[in-house]
């Protein structure tokens, strides 16, 4: 508490009231400037952006090759309307990302974050239905804990009840599962064993909820805020595919956050070989140079769709040739560098330094993520791992701490959005 009055303090004892606001009344400086991973703020203090944002930077900040790239796009065209021009980023970008994509997804869709990226694949799976004779499917079955976004339909598959609850009336709530939290269970099982438990828990949710209803699955193949970086046994990810081919079910992966590189392969899905159908992309894509994201699709839900008479979506700002280059310099930056294979190895080091702390700190219950998506989660006994009190804040107090001492870290809570740290 004491840390977070010092930073409101500090942040806005100079300057005059904000007509901005946010979530709450907090306060923080202003940025000035920022480079590689570094961010000063206005007093000149230097800050290492630990978590790049909101695991957005994953290239970096100010990198000079995408700077200048933005700059020559500037310099030709900031916008030009998708209805009345098509734009060679948007093209090249789209071409270079199939590239990195599961076989047959090779339609993309661009919008410019990751709530636009998951409502867009809602309704291209509902669209893709009602093109194919299939109308009665509408449910989209997700994950609890899980975080899928802030629009009201992203929302309405995200589980993370305090983000949630005040809006229930207002959306069609949407049936959950079990996320797979094998590092909780206590039972005699092994890891492939759970993994297989959890998988079929949507089965059986699928079976209640009466198959010819459901349309989709949607789920975060590494997790991310409202998880803690959750990895689900190998076995999970092959069995939720075959039970998604079994009742003609799509499977939509959400790689807003572990996508883009930052699990050391290029989607969080490719450590196993995933084949979803849709996958939604956002955060690294544009690394914070331009707001960025992108549906893509398998082509086969896409021809149906547009035979039938279009897609009926869309965003005013969808392929934006500025945020089109942008994105496209920084999948440049990434095969250029090799971040694929810096994420795995430094992913690795982090990893083996979160458990050395592990041992030395109880509260420290499980470390776990892929690449250099990491989280160790906080509780209060390891043989139960009973959570921490709620009031005590343990996750923010942490991040508080560490921004006082100038490094940047990210929190959420992990059981639901209620407690966990
Ligand atoms: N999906 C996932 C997995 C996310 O982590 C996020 C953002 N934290 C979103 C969707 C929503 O993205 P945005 O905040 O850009 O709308």
């Amino acid at each position: 508490e004491k840390c977070r009055q010092i930073m409101t303090i500090e942040a806005t004892a100079a300057r005059p009231a904000s007509h901005l606001f946010y979530q709450s009344r907090l306060r923080r400086p202003l940025a000035d400037h920022a480079e590689g991973i570094y961010i000063w703020d206005e007093h000149g203090r230097k800050v290492i952006d630990g978590s790049s944002g909101a695991m957005v930077v994953n290239i970096g900040h100010s990198n000079r090759n995408v700077l200048d790239a933005m700059k020559r796009q500037m310099d030709k065209a900031t916008f030009a309307y998708r209805l009345h021009f098509e734009n060679q980023p948007a093209e090249d970008l789209a071409r270079r990302l199939v590239g990195y994509m599961p076989e047959g997804l090779d339609k993309v869709f661009f919008v410019s974050g990751g709530s636009e990226a998951v409502e867009s694949a809602l309704k291209l799976a509902r669209q893709w239905a009602l093109a194919v004779g299939q109308g009665s499917r509408w449910k989209v079955i997700s994950r609890f804990p899980s975080y899928h976004g802030s629009t009201l339909g992203a929302l309405a598959v995200t589980g993370y009840d305090a983000l949630k609850k005040p809006f229930l009336p207002m959306m069609q709530d949407m049936p959950h599962i079990k996320a797979p939290t094998a590092y909780l269970d206590r039972d005699n099982f092994s890891m492939e064993e759970r993994g297989i438990r959890y998988a079929d828990l949507l089965e059986e949710k699928i079976l209640a909820e009466g198959p010819d209803s459901v349309l989709a699955f949607i789920m975060e193949p590494v997790g991310g805020a409202s998880t803690g970086a959750l990895v689900a046994p190998d076995s999970y990810y092959p069995r939720i595919r075959e039970i998604c081919d079994k009742y003609g079910i799509l499977l939509i992966h959400d790689e807003v956050m572990s996508g883009a590189g930052r699990t050391g392969k290029y989607l969080g899905g490719d450590h196993w070989n995933c084949r979803p159908d849709i996958i939604a992309l956002s955060k690294g894509l544009g690394a914070g140079y331009c707001p960025l994201g992108a549906m893509i699709a398998h082509n086969k839900l896409v021809q149906p769709v547009l035979d039938k008479g279009g897609f009926a979506h869309g965003y005013t700002y969808a392929g934006n040739p500025l945020a089109c280059a942008a994105g496209l310099a920084v999948l440049e930056e990434i095969e250029n560098q090799n971040l694929l294979e810096n994420a795995a190895t430094v992913g690795a080091l982090i990893r083996s330094e979160l458990e050395r702390l592990a041992e030395r700190y109880p509260f420290i219950g499980d470390v776990r993520g892929k690449g250099m998506l990491l989280a160790a989660e906080f509780i209060a006994d390891r043989e139960t791992m009973a959570p921490l009190p709620k009031h005590l804040e343990a996750h923010s107090r942490v991040v508080d701490i560490a921004y006082e001492r100038g490094l940047i870290i990210y929190s959420r809570r992990t059981r639901g959005g209620v407690e966990g740290d």
